[in-house]
């Protein structure tokens, strides 16, 4: 990749660097809604450059930027998005002074921190797949067969279930945790109550930013067309009440109390140089299921709990969206195989992204082996489950040959039941 140096100053580490130029929406005390773009430890609020005609060649609508979701800018089409994210990459490059030393710089480039980020994209539907090998299969071994941990149809289709738009929320909305009925084991009949066993699910998710008519289906070969982008995505989860209610029909309100999601959405565009082969797949897959070329990103993504009135989060899990089975090409190819729709704005999420060693898995239940090995905290606390109090942060980045590219943090509090 060319090496590229801009005019802002970028912090050592940053996720937001000239390679990555994210999409997402901000306010703040002064400025209503509106798109921008994450730099170092600005924004770039797009609706004043366009204002300032930066982008008259594009003939773009009015008001374009002036929104409080995405959805609208992500319909105009890749062709579109592609080139306002390079006309802004361009306008930042050390050498450009079109913008660098324009009088209208001090306005256009927004402080990060006194920004409010808000739900980047009104989600229309939300999907959330099961496709990390090794989650499915500790899942399998904890709660069905040790010795047949996966069900026989998992290596021939991406297993996913349709969850709840209403309760995803943005980074820094607190959640609280859920009150629903369990039955553990050792109980004749079932309960009820607050969660005893709240979790997170570190996950990636991506957002669609194309549409399909009923009936038509998109193949694996066209299905980056219609992903805009990526972010990370933890999908709370109350697993006493999962594990009581989930048969025959799978999750309902075990996880559809909330799912949170990170602010900036990062685009294929930039996670393109990270693109690397998935695991292999045997048995061979379906033609239906079948990839040309890579559809995975060598991608670390991390999990960390920070008890209340605790200074230092821990990190509990280091995983990466490469060891995902099935990708998210094979994804949108079996979602929409039936001839299911899909709209801009829908939410397609990962699952559980576990890899191979035990300091990789993606939730507490497997990092605490279902509660019997407690994970200990720097603070010297230990923790089976997440507690009311803890903070739940998730962060993931792509670092190569000095380029990085990741997602910021997603970070969640978690509160007593209401
Ligand atoms: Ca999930």
């Amino acid at each position: 990749m060319t090496s590229l140096e801009t005019w802002v100053e970028v912090p050592k580490n940053s996720d937001f660097t000239i390679y990555n130029l994210p999409f997402g929406v901000f306010k703040n005390k002064r400025l209503s809604a509106r798109i921008g773009i994450a730099i170092g430890d600005k924004i770039v609020d797009l609706s004043i450059l366009d204002q300032e005609g930066f982008f008259s060649d594009m003939f773009l609508p009015e008001g374009v930027f002036l929104q409080d979701s995405l959805n609208e800018l992500i319909a105009l089409g890749k062709v579109q998005t592609r080139k306002i994210r390079e006309k802004v990459q361009e306008l930042l490059l050390a050498e450009n002074e079109k913008l660098r030393d324009h009088s209208i710089r001090g306005k256009v480039m927004v402080n990060r921190r006194e920004a409010e980020m808000l739900m980047p994209v009104k989600i229309g539907d939300y999907t959330d797949f099961y496709s990390s090998m090794e989650h499915a299969t500790n899942v399998g071994k904890m709660f069905r067969d040790p010795e047949n941990a996966l069900l026989p149809n998992w290596k021939h289709l991406p297993v996913g279930y349709h969850g709840r738009a209403s309760s995803i929320i943005p980074s820094g909305q607190d959640i609280f945790r859920p009150k629903g009925q369990f039955k553990d084991a050792d109980m004749d009949s079932p309960g009820f109550g607050p969660s005893r066993r709240l979790d997170f699910e570190l996950e990636l998710a991506f957002i669609t930013g194309k549409s399909t008519k009923l009936g038509d289906t998109i193949s694996t070969a066209d299905a980056e067309d219609y992903i805009f982008g990526f972010v990370l995505f933890n999908d709370w989860s109350a697993r006493d009440i999962q594990a009581w209610e989930y048969v025959p029909l799978g999750p309902f309100l075990g996880k559809s109390f909330a799912s949170s999601i990170s602010p900036w959405v990062v685009t294929l565009e930039a996670l393109d140089y990270f693109r690397v082969d998935g695991p292999s797949q045997d048995p061979e897959v379906l033609p239906y299921l079948q990839c040309e070329k890579a559809h995975s990103f060598d991608l670390q993504l991390e999990a960390y709990i920070q008890p209340d009135q605790v200074k230092k989060a821990t990190k509990v899990s280091t995983s990466n969206f490469k060891y995902m089975y099935w990708n998210v090409a094979q994804q949108l190819a079996h979602h929409t195989v039936n001839g299911c729709n899909i709209n801009v704005g829908d939410l397609m999420a990962s699952g559980t992204i576990s890899g191979p060693s035990e300091d990789s898995f993606g939730s507490m239940l497997e990092l605490s082996w279902k509660g019997t090995k407690p994970i200990r905290l720097d603070s010297g606390e230990e923790r089976k489950f997440i507690e009311d109090g803890d903070t739940v942060i998730l962060k993931g980045f792509a670092e190569k040959e000095g380029v990085r590219v990741g997602f910021g943090e997603l970070k969640s509090k978690v509160l007593p039941s209401k």
